[in-house]
Protein backbone atom coordinates (compact mmCIF):
# COMPACT_ATOMS: atom_id res chain seq x y z
CA UNK A 1 0.00 0.00 0.00
CA UNK A 2 1.10 3.35 -0.76
CA UNK A 3 1.09 5.75 2.19
CA UNK A 4 1.89 8.95 0.31
CA UNK A 5 -1.05 10.10 0.62
CA UNK A 6 -3.17 9.86 4.10
CA UNK A 7 -6.47 12.24 5.20
CA UNK A 8 -5.13 14.57 7.52
CA UNK A 9 -6.93 14.07 11.16
CA UNK A 10 -4.44 16.38 12.86
CA UNK A 11 -2.24 19.21 11.87
CA UNK A 12 1.18 19.23 13.06
CA UNK A 13 -0.20 22.67 14.73
CA UNK A 14 -2.92 20.87 16.48
CA UNK A 15 -0.57 18.39 17.88
CA UNK A 16 1.88 21.19 18.85
CA UNK A 17 -0.70 23.15 20.59
CA UNK A 18 -1.93 19.95 22.56
CA UNK A 19 1.44 19.02 23.51
CA UNK A 20 2.08 22.48 24.97
CA UNK A 21 -1.09 22.05 26.97
CA UNK A 22 0.01 18.44 28.11
CA UNK A 23 3.56 20.25 29.39
CA UNK A 24 2.12 22.55 30.93
CA UNK A 25 -0.16 20.13 32.79
CA UNK A 26 2.93 18.28 33.47
CA UNK A 27 5.22 20.42 34.88
CA UNK A 28 2.92 21.80 36.95
CA UNK A 29 1.74 18.63 38.82
CA UNK A 30 5.43 17.30 39.34
CA UNK A 31 6.58 20.90 40.37
CA UNK A 32 7.25 19.86 43.91
CA UNK A 33 8.31 16.18 43.42
CA UNK A 34 11.46 16.95 41.79
CA UNK A 35 12.88 15.26 39.01
CA UNK A 36 10.77 13.19 36.87
CA UNK A 37 11.47 9.72 34.78
CA UNK A 38 10.16 9.95 31.01
CA UNK A 39 10.03 6.34 29.42
CA UNK A 40 9.50 6.30 25.73
CA UNK A 41 7.95 3.77 24.06
CA UNK A 42 9.79 2.55 20.96
CA UNK A 43 9.83 3.29 18.33
CA UNK A 44 6.28 4.92 17.64
CA UNK A 45 6.63 7.58 20.74
CA UNK A 46 10.11 8.77 20.03
CA UNK A 47 8.73 12.39 18.43
CA UNK A 48 5.91 12.91 20.95
CA UNK A 49 8.98 12.25 23.79
CA UNK A 50 11.35 14.98 21.87
CA UNK A 51 8.77 17.47 21.53
CA UNK A 52 7.29 17.11 24.88
CA UNK A 53 10.40 16.43 26.88
CA UNK A 54 11.81 20.27 25.55
CA UNK A 55 8.48 21.50 26.61
CA UNK A 56 8.72 20.48 30.63
CA UNK A 57 9.90 23.34 33.02
CA UNK A 58 10.57 20.59 35.08
CA UNK A 59 14.11 18.32 35.86
CA UNK A 60 13.73 15.22 33.90
CA UNK A 61 15.80 12.20 32.73
CA UNK A 62 14.92 10.40 29.47
CA UNK A 63 14.93 6.27 29.60
CA UNK A 64 13.72 4.51 26.21
CA UNK A 65 11.83 0.82 26.61
CA UNK A 66 10.61 -1.20 23.57
CA UNK A 67 7.77 -4.08 23.40
CA UNK A 68 6.41 -6.58 20.95
CA UNK A 69 3.38 -8.44 20.73
CA UNK A 70 3.20 -12.06 20.83
CA UNK A 71 1.51 -13.28 17.23
CA UNK A 72 -0.13 -16.13 16.37
CA UNK A 73 0.41 -16.33 12.96
CA UNK A 74 -0.25 -12.84 12.02
CA UNK A 75 -3.34 -12.70 14.42
CA UNK A 76 -1.91 -10.54 18.04
CA UNK A 77 -2.55 -12.49 21.50
CA UNK A 78 -2.65 -9.72 23.57
CA UNK A 79 0.57 -10.81 25.45
CA UNK A 80 3.15 -8.64 24.82
CA UNK A 81 7.03 -8.89 25.43
CA UNK A 82 9.65 -6.57 26.66
CA UNK A 83 12.49 -6.40 23.58
CA UNK A 84 14.58 -3.50 25.34
CA UNK A 85 14.44 -2.49 28.40
CA UNK A 86 15.34 0.81 30.55
CA UNK A 87 18.75 1.44 31.46
CA UNK A 88 18.71 3.33 34.08
CA UNK A 89 16.47 2.17 37.98
CA UNK A 90 13.37 3.92 38.28
CA UNK A 91 13.57 3.10 42.38
CA UNK A 92 12.18 5.76 44.02
CA UNK A 93 11.70 7.81 41.21
CA UNK A 94 8.50 9.64 39.75
CA UNK A 95 7.99 7.73 35.97
CA UNK A 96 5.77 8.84 33.60
CA UNK A 97 5.43 6.50 30.48
CA UNK A 98 5.63 8.26 27.06
CA UNK A 99 3.43 6.27 24.56
CA UNK A 100 2.27 7.48 21.07
CA UNK A 101 -0.90 5.50 21.33
CA UNK A 102 -3.06 3.23 22.94
CA UNK A 103 -5.26 0.47 21.34
CA UNK A 104 -6.21 -2.01 23.07
CA UNK A 105 -4.39 -1.00 25.91
CA UNK A 106 -2.60 -4.20 26.71
CA UNK A 107 0.70 -2.48 25.88
CA UNK A 108 0.58 -0.02 28.54
CA UNK A 109 -1.04 -2.54 30.79
CA UNK A 110 1.99 -4.75 30.54
CA UNK A 111 3.96 -1.82 31.25
CA UNK A 112 2.39 -0.57 34.20
CA UNK A 113 2.54 -3.69 35.93
CA UNK A 114 6.34 -4.13 34.91
CA UNK A 115 7.51 -0.96 36.30
CA UNK A 116 5.64 -0.96 39.47
CA UNK A 117 7.66 -4.39 40.16
CA UNK A 118 10.76 -2.19 40.45
CA UNK A 119 9.44 0.12 43.48
CA UNK A 120 9.12 3.56 41.79
CA UNK A 121 7.87 6.40 43.50
CA UNK A 122 4.44 6.97 41.13
CA UNK A 123 3.67 5.36 37.97
CA UNK A 124 1.63 7.57 35.60
CA UNK A 125 0.97 7.70 31.59
CA UNK A 126 1.13 9.76 28.89
CA UNK A 127 -0.59 8.74 25.73
CA UNK A 128 -0.75 10.92 22.24
CA UNK A 129 -3.66 9.32 20.72
CA UNK A 130 -6.04 6.79 22.50
CA UNK A 131 -8.56 4.52 20.66
CA UNK A 132 -10.76 4.39 23.55
CA UNK A 133 -13.33 1.91 21.40
CA UNK A 134 -10.98 -0.93 21.18
CA UNK A 135 -9.92 -1.04 24.76
CA UNK A 136 -9.59 -4.88 25.87
CA UNK A 137 -8.07 -3.90 28.95
CA UNK A 138 -8.50 -0.72 30.95
CA UNK A 139 -5.92 1.30 31.93
CA UNK A 140 -5.65 4.75 33.16
CA UNK A 141 -4.01 7.55 30.45
CA UNK A 142 -3.27 10.41 33.15
CA UNK A 143 -2.30 12.97 30.29
CA UNK A 144 -4.03 12.47 27.10
CA UNK A 145 -3.43 14.20 23.84
CA UNK A 146 -6.20 13.18 21.61
CA UNK A 147 -8.75 10.35 21.37
CA UNK A 148 -9.65 9.34 17.97
CA UNK A 149 -12.05 6.60 16.14
CA UNK A 150 -10.68 3.22 15.10
CA UNK A 151 -8.62 3.62 12.11
CA UNK A 152 -4.64 3.30 11.56
CA UNK A 153 -2.89 6.01 11.67
CA UNK A 154 0.66 7.33 10.56
CA UNK A 155 3.06 10.21 11.25
CA UNK A 156 4.54 11.97 13.88
CA UNK A 157 6.79 9.20 14.86
CA UNK A 158 4.12 6.30 13.80
CA UNK A 159 4.29 4.08 11.13
CA UNK A 160 2.75 1.67 8.74
CA UNK A 161 5.31 -1.10 7.78
CA UNK A 162 7.96 1.67 8.31
CA UNK A 163 6.37 3.96 6.46
CA UNK A 164 4.67 7.59 7.31
CA UNK A 165 6.85 8.02 10.79
CA UNK A 166 7.93 11.57 9.12
CA UNK A 167 5.10 12.82 8.43
CA UNK A 168 4.82 16.22 10.58
CA UNK A 169 0.85 15.98 10.95
CA UNK A 170 -1.32 12.69 11.83
CA UNK A 171 -3.20 10.98 8.95
CA UNK A 172 -5.29 8.02 8.54
CA UNK A 173 -4.40 5.09 6.11
CA UNK A 174 -6.54 1.83 5.07
CA UNK A 175 -4.02 -1.04 5.99
CA UNK A 176 -4.21 -3.51 2.99
CA UNK A 177 -5.43 -6.14 5.14
CA UNK A 178 -8.81 -4.39 6.17
P1 LIG B 1 -2.21 -1.87 22.29
O1 LIG B 1 -1.32 -2.79 23.07
O2 LIG B 1 -2.80 -0.75 23.11
O3 LIG B 1 -3.27 -2.62 21.52
O4 LIG B 1 -1.35 -1.26 21.15
C1 LIG B 1 -0.46 -0.27 21.31
C2 LIG B 1 0.53 -0.28 20.16
O5 LIG B 1 -0.07 -0.68 18.92
C3 LIG B 1 1.04 1.09 19.92
O6 LIG B 1 2.17 1.38 20.72
C4 LIG B 1 1.39 1.06 18.46
O7 LIG B 1 2.68 0.52 18.29
C5 LIG B 1 0.41 0.09 17.86
N1 LIG B 1 -0.73 0.76 17.21
C6 LIG B 1 -2.03 0.64 17.54
N2 LIG B 1 -2.80 1.37 16.72
C7 LIG B 1 -1.96 1.97 15.85
C8 LIG B 1 -2.15 2.89 14.74
O8 LIG B 1 -3.26 3.30 14.37
N3 LIG B 1 -1.03 3.28 14.08
C9 LIG B 1 0.22 2.85 14.43
N4 LIG B 1 1.24 3.30 13.72
N5 LIG B 1 0.44 2.02 15.47
C10 LIG B 1 -0.64 1.58 16.17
Amino acid sequence: MAIDTPKVMLSEEQILQRVDELAVEISKDYAEKGEIVLVGVLKGAFIFLADLSRRLTIPRHIEFIAVASYEHGSVPTGAVRLVMDVRASIEDKHVLIVEDIVDTGHTLHYLIDMLKTRNPASVRTCALLHKEHNTDVEVNVDYLGFSIGDEWVVGYGLDYAEQGRSFPYIGSVQPDDQ
